[in-house]
């Protein structure tokens, strides 16, 4: 502490000190009180005239009683006031004879004197009191000189002047009166001055402080407060100084500094506002900056310089950046059209507004469709790498129309685009796009097959660009070159190829034509024609099949009701055959790599021919039983554990089938396994394999150490955060999006139907279609309906009403699974009955969020349950929508006020309901997008049914360009195009 406060001292301000007496300014006789009185035998101390060391005249008292014994001679001087002070300081200038220089002086000869002072209120010594003696009087201190004087020179005195300084304290009343004490020696006070000393008044550190007395202590600090100097502030509280006893100031605690709009002038003593054209945004000691280009100041003392018009600043700009302004236009678009893409290139604006943000739009229009005017182009329309915010200067726009003309806008943006009531500058461009040929057909399949035919069906090409005129099939034995193959036209989706060998493998290829021209040929596909003998076996064995119902995967594919003529396929010999597994389920060539479409384990004649080639058969030997874990449909589900040969034993689900079974009990619960083997993806349940070559048959799958989703919930209520149960639905809808890739559609998809392991990840399980089968009475949850049993609660209306079981009715069952999860495991719909649910749904009615559910997922359910199943949103685009969720989590932040009944309308409440408002332009208000008022009115979007049709670009337009407000306003626009529908659908 004490090597700080050596540190603060502030060294440029020198005390002050304050005179109370000074025996040199004395004009006439100082007149002090002197013991013994003078005259009697012993002279004691006399006033003197005198010249000090600048030979002025002074006052001073002498003495010289050397050679006297018992000298005790004192001198007081008058009554001299306090005036505040605590501390007195006594100057004294003196010399004394040295004793030794004195001829037979006696022992007794001095060469020292005492100082002593008496406090007193008043002036009321008298010549005998206050006595005169120690205590009452109180000792300073017994004064040596440091240097005496041996001789006298007869002109004048050459004389050794000391000088020594004491001090005392406190002094506490009115005044005080001062002694000298001599006892025998020769000496003469030459001056002595009384003073105080006090800290002067002071700027530092940005504040005043009064002159401040020092302490009656030589150690003491007196503490005294600063006030911040005219337009400065405090920074550290409180401001502080000390006043020591040598009247110096120290410890320099806290400070003030010039506010914004003020500089520190004349040594920081002075905080002067900045001059015109200067700003300084903080306070602190630095001097105001110049105004940055493209800025000036209105008043004196600115804290920030204003753009001039025309120029703007964003919010995260620095105020010491430039002002800046919009990009001109993007120059010379370049489009090179190809068939219905069209790649556009373009130089980026001559001027980019002095910002490095520029970014491009593009706006799409398809112009002379007939009736004049351009459109804003559809949503199908492909933007790469995107239709906004485009950094590099071009974009590739695909799946226009054919025979079209567009127009594209390209338009400048940088970040201060909103700002200016200009819209963005644009370039624009023109193109007419020409006619594509059909993309290529993905996979065929067999329909049936004889010794010398094989029958052959496909689906239409994913983009048929224009009406498919027909399609080309063509055909050649494997072992023969394809210069010899067979071309055959045909204007269906399916052909009988006649006239082949039997036993013998095909290559077949088909291609479709539109006026454009035909498409490219599809991957290479083989299939067999039946041996004399199998031919002759199966003959008599011509069953029907099932029926398209409970292969809606296939049923997507092949789009006719396929009748297999069941053939026995144990002749064939599948190790001798490099195709086997090409045969009939995998294309080849120009396929995209790794795509595999399910294969319904019933379209096979004998379904043990699907285990065998789905699912890998466990020796039983490898399999070790734990315990039972729960109860499947049919039999008991244990835990175990699997060691496969050369291979780290692993902790297993056993499904086991009881005893006692039928054959077609036998197949349906291992059809689960030849479901379930054709999958690989982390979000669906693995099959390890099945055992089938002992008793009892079991399918065996990795194991899921917290079980099903729906009871883990259950039992975890409120334990999980809003990102983890996003992460679980993640991983649902990941699973979903693979699932529907490969075709299939899970018809139950359900958290009971959920796996969860011990790292939280989901996996989607129960492929098993028995529960599906009118002759199962055993769960409640599955309902009997035409065709079938069905999962009311957790399935599409158009599935109830007409079976049309799809991946957009899974994408229903999903929404119903968020809600379950984001709900722990609430039951949909309460204790409604199915048939309440049913009438519910019709009416538009659908499930409120669940408590604390974010508003962003209930919209997300709330689009799962769209009534018309082609606005519900794809597996991949709600796998997007919670990535995004997953990496902003403040979209998941604003939550939809908890509602208290069932019957809550398909409205999302934090958006208004656009009905209460009169006009666009109030409701623009509410929606807290006022601004853009004018910018609607201007482009006559002024009425509700216009700005219901609004699309993103439309939004652009108007120019709002602002990604949050782009946002807000597309909500809350579709928000009222669900609530006009909503509204239509109620008046109806
Ligand atoms: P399931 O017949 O598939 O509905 O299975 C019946 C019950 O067995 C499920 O509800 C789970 O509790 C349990 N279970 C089924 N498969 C597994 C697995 N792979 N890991 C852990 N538990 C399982």
């Amino acid at each position: 502490m004490d090597i700080l406060w050596i540190l603060w001292t502030i060294p440029a301000v020198i005390a002050v000190e304050e005179t109370l007496m000074d025996s040199t300014t004395a004009t006439a006789e100082l007149g002090w009180t002197v013991y013994p009185v003078s005259g009697s035998s012993d002279n004691s101390w006399e006033e003197v005239s005198g010249y000090d060391e600048n030979m002025n005249t002074i006052r001073t008292y002498q003495v010289c009683n050397v050679f006297d014994n018992n000298q005790n001679n004192w001198v007081r001087t008058k009554y001299i006031r306090r005036r505040g002070a605590q501390r007195i300081h006594v100057e004294m200038k003196f010399s004394v004879r040295d004793c030794s220089s004195i001829p037979n002086v006696p022992g007794s000869c001095k060469e020292t004197f005492n100082l002593y002072y008496y406090e007193s209120d008043t002036d009321v010594a008298t010549r005998t009191a206050p006595p005169w003696m120690e205590n009452p009087w109180i000792k300073v201190d017994t004064i040596a000189a440091d240097e005496s004087f041996s001789q006298v020179d007869l002109g004048g005195r050459v004389m050794k002047i000391n000088t020594e300084v004491r001090s005392f304290g406190p002094v506490s009343r009115h005044g005080f009166y001062l002694a000298f004490q001599d006892y025998g020696g020769c000496m003469s006070l030459i001056a002595v001055r009384v003073f105080y000393r006090k800290c002067p008044r002071v700027i530092t550190n940005g504040a005043l402080f009064q002159e401040t007395l020092s302490g009656a202590e030589s150690t003491s600090l007196v503490a005294a407060r600063g006030v911040c100097i005219p337009n400065a502030e405090e920074v550290d509280v409180p401001i502080k100084l000390y006043c020591n006893g040598d009247g110096e100031w120290m410890v320099p605690i806290g400070r003030c500094m010039c506010k914004a709009g003020n500089e520190p002038v004349e040594n920081g003593t002075v905080c002067r506002a900045c001059p015109s054209g200067f700003f300084k945004p903080v306070q602190g000691d630095d001097p105001c900056l110049q105004c940055p280009i493209n800025s000036r100041t209105t008043s004196e003392g600115a804290i920030n310089c204003i753009c001039r018009n025309g120029y703007y600043r964003t919010d995260s700009d620095p105020l010491m950046m430039p002002c800046t302004t919009v990009p001109s236009a993007p120059q010379s678009v370049i489009s090179s059209v190809n068939e219905t893409s069209v790649m556009l290139e373009w130089t980026p604006p001559r001027d980019s507004g002095g910002r490095e943000d520029v970014v491009f739009n593009i706006i799409c229009k398809s112009c002379g469709g007939g009736r004049g005017g351009c459109t804003r182009c559809g949503d199908n329309v492909q933007f790469l790498p995107r239709q906004l915010g485009l950094t590099d200067s071009c974009v590739y726009i695909s799946e226009l129309l054919a025979h079209t003309q567009y127009t594209f806008e390209v338009q400048a943006v940088n970040g201060v685009s909103d700002q200016s009531p200009y819209s963005p500058q644009y370039a624009s461009v023109n193109i007419t796009t020409n006619q594509a040929a059909p993309s290529t057909v993905s996979i065929m399949h067999q329909v049936s097959r004889s010794v010398d035919s094989i029958t052959l069906t496909w689906s239409q090409p994913d983009q048929p660009n224009g009406v498919i005129l027909d399609y080309e099939l063509q055909f050649y034995e494997k072992d023969q070159s394809e210069y010899n193959s067979t071309t055959i036209r045909s204007q269906t989706n399916t052909v009988v190829t006649r006239g082949l060998k039997p036993g013998s493998i095909y290559v077949f290829q088909v291609r479709a034509r539109t006026v454009a021209g035909f498409g490219r040929y599809s991957g290479k596909m083989y299939f067999q024609t039946m041996t004399v003998e199998e031919y002759n076996t199966s003959i008599q064995e011509k069953l029907p099949l099932i029926i398209g119902s409970a292969a809606a995967g296939l049923v997507f594919l092949i789009a006719v009701v396929v009748i297999v003529i069941v053939c026995n396929r144990r002749g064939f010999d599948r190790a001798d055959s490099e195709y086997t597994d090409k045969l009939q389920h995998y294309t080849s060539g120009h396929m995209t790599p790794g795509m595999k479409i399910y294969i319904d384990p019933f379209t096979y004649e004998d379904p043990n021919e699907a285990v065998r080639e789905f699912a890998k058969e466990i020796d039983i030997s490898c399999v070790k039983i734990e315990q039972v874990i729960g109860a499947g449909e049919f039999g008991e589900v244990c835990s175990g554990n699997l060691k496969l040969p050369g291979k780290r034993e692993m902790f297993v689900a056993i499904k086991t089938l009881k005893s006692g079974y039928t054959e077609k009990q036998r197949r349906d619960f291992l059809s689960e396994a030849s479901i379930m083997g054709q999958f690989d993806h982390p979000n669906v349940i693995h099959l390890e394999g099945v055992v089938t070559k002992s008793s009892p048959v079991m399918i065996i799958t990795e194991f899921m150490e917290n079980g099903s989703l729906d009871s883990f919930l259950r039992q975890n209520d409120g334990q999980f955060t809003v990102i983890q149960l996003v992460g679980m639905l993640r991983g649902i809808a990941s699973g979903m999006k693979y699932l529907a890739g490969m075709n299939y559609v899970h018809r139950d998809l359900a958290a009971r139907n959920i796996l969860v392991n011990s790292n939280l990840v989901c996996k989607v399980s129960d492929f098993g279609l028995s529960r599906f089968l009118e002759d199962d009475t055993s769960d409640p949850t599955y309902t009997s309906a035409l065709g079938g049993k069905i999962p009311i609660r957790w399935t599409a209306p158009e599935a109830i009403q007409y079976r049309k079981f799809t991946s957009a009715s899974d994408v229903w069952s999903y929404g119903i699974v968020m809600w379950e999860v984001m709900s722990y495991g609430e039951r949909p719909y309460w204790d409604m009955t199915n048939q309440d649910v049913i009438n519910a749904i019709e009416q538009d009615y659908r499930l409120p969020p669940p408590m604390d559910c974010p508003s962003a997922l209930h919209q997300l359910m709330l689009d799962c349950w769209q009534k018309d199943r082609n606005n519900r949103p794809k597996f991949s685009q709600i796998v997007n929508n919670l990535d995004k969720m997953i990496r902003n989590p403040n979209t998941l932040k604003a939550m939809t006020p908890l509602s208290s009944g069932v019957h809550l309308p398909l409205l999302d409440r934090s958006i208004p309901d656009f009905s209460s408002f009169s006009t666009v332009d109030e409701w623009l208000d509410a929606i807290k997008m006022g601004q853009y008022k004018d910018s609607f009115a201007s482009a006559d979007f002024s009425t509700f049914d216009v700005v219901s049709q609004m699309t993103m670009e439309d939004i652009l337009r108007v120019g709002v360009t602002l990604a949050g407000h782009q946002k807000k306003i597309l909500n809350s626009v579709q928000m009222m195009r669900a609530q006009m529908n909503q509204i239509q659908s109620v008046e109806v």
